[in-house]
């Protein structure tokens, strides 16, 4: 698998590198730039429109991407919408759903304080101009953990819209996202899936989550690609949120009739070579197994934190249990998490994310608590297939050292 990721032969002042930022996004496998490279250099052309070979080449092979996609979530590829990434794909889902009505002023949009600013931002903004209203879970448990309770107590406000993470890019906490169609029975749920769907097949036709979105580029594909599964049913009733070509079928001066699923919702020209490498990404995955990729990843995750809790001074978030899954949050007492990301960097190679990960409402339960010394700010290591145990104790040996350094 090594030779699989040239990124990772990268030397950090002679050391070998450590990759520990895969929630922020994964390095790529050599199938993964070897497909752009072909595909520009063979296939490459404008997509759906034009007779001539090279452009039905291009589209079968972005269809193709669209159907592998479709195979993987078991939905049809008509509600597998291409945008540039899950923040595309929420802001889609939030604003088609207002400019359709079946969002509407008065009605509730219930959200979690555990949310990436891209699942947070948007419900916020839009409440102002379209008078929604918008409540938020509060994680009440352990140090930023979301406890079934929490979920419970919303059950009776009978939301209109639930817009959560599967897993918070913050603390790693895995949301039951099965009991989710149980406890909110009648509302349409948008599942960010960008930290869940790397580690994760899910189905959500299965689970009964209305949308689902995710980011290729933290799933080893290319950058500029997200995939959102959207319920046939609601995406018919949709107005499209982005218009211009492809997106329409008949133009009068009058008014516009739109194209049929999913190419309503993709006006404009797609980022075709990305999308078409991403398959390959998919099926790298696939190859290797979800299921070998999450128990790798569980391992890592829970040796990281075993270590971590034997060095004193360190504090962790999250649930610590098996809820937590690929990332670990912590912060050495009295050490700002620049320092820490910046000394691991240039002494040790070893990659990690320091800062408020775009959850800043998180990081104020967080501060609220008194579990923070710097506001808004905590050292994140996550892992992906690639990493190993070694790199585990690399990085443990990094922490240990800084606090050292730092005690002095
Ligand atoms: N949601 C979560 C949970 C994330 O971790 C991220 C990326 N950090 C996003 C949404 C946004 O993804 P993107 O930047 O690819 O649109």
């Amino acid at each position: 698998m090594y030779e699989d990721f040239p990124t990772l032969k990268t030397k950090i002042n002679g050391r070998r590198l450590v990759y520990l930022d895969n929630a922020a996004t994964t390095l790529k496998p050599k199938r993964v730039v070897e497909k752009l490279k072909e595909f520009y250099y063979t296939s490459y052309s404008n997509v759906h429109r034009a007779v001539h070979t090279l452009a039905s080449r291009a589209t079968v092979e972005l269809e193709e991407s669209r159907e592998r996609f479709a195979e993987f979530l078991g939905v049809s590829p008509q509600e597998i919408i291409f945008t540039s990434g899950t923040t595309m794909a929420i802001n889609l889902v939030a604003v088609s759903l207002l400019r359709s009505g079946l969002l509407k002023e008065n009605d509730l949009v219930l959200t979690s304080l555990l949310e990436h600013h891209a699942n947070f931002v948007p419900w916020l903004r839009l409440s102002r101009f379209h008078g929604y209203r918008l409540e938020y879970i509060k994680p009440s448990g352990r140090f930023g953990t979301l406890e079934m309770d929490d979920l419970m107590s919303h059950r009776e406000k009978n939301p209109k819209v639930l817009a959560i993470t599967g897993l918070s890019n913050v603390t790693g906490q895995r949301i039951p996202v099965e009991e989710l169609r149980n406890i909110f029975p009648n509302a349409i749920i948008v599942l960010d899936g960008a930290q869940l769907l790397p580690h994760e097949r899910v189905k959500p036709k299965e689970i009964g989550v209305d949308f689902l979105a995710f980011s290729l580029h933290k799933m080893l594909g290319p950058t500029g690609v997200g995939v959102l599964y959207g319920r046939k049913e609601l995406l018919e009733q949709m107005e499209p949120f982005l218009y211009g070509g492809e997106m329409i079928d008949r133009v009068s001066l009058e008014d516009v009739t739109f194209n049929e699923l999913p190419y309503k919702f993709e006006a404009g020209t797609p980022n075709i070579a990305d999308i078409v490498a991403s398959k390959e990404a998919l099926a790298y995955l696939e190859e290797i197994g979800f299921e070998v990729v999450h128990e790798r990843v569980e391992r890592l995750t829970q040796l990281a934190l075993e270590e971590l809790s034997r060095v004193d001074g360190v504090e962790l978030y999250g649930p610590l249990d098996e809820r937590q899954h690929g990332i670990v949050s912590f912060n050495i007492k009295g050490v700002h998490p620049h320092d820490v990301a910046h000394i691991l960097d240039q002494e040790f190679g070893v990659a990690i994310r320091s800062g408020h990960h775009c959850a800043q409402p998180l990081m104020n339960l967080l501060k609220e608590q008194s579990l923070l010394d710097f506001p808004n700010s905590t050292c994140r290591a996550s892992f992906y297939l690639y990493n190993t145990e070694e790199d585990v104790r690399i990085f443990v040996e990094g922490v240990k050292k800084v606090k050292e350094w730092f005690s002095r």
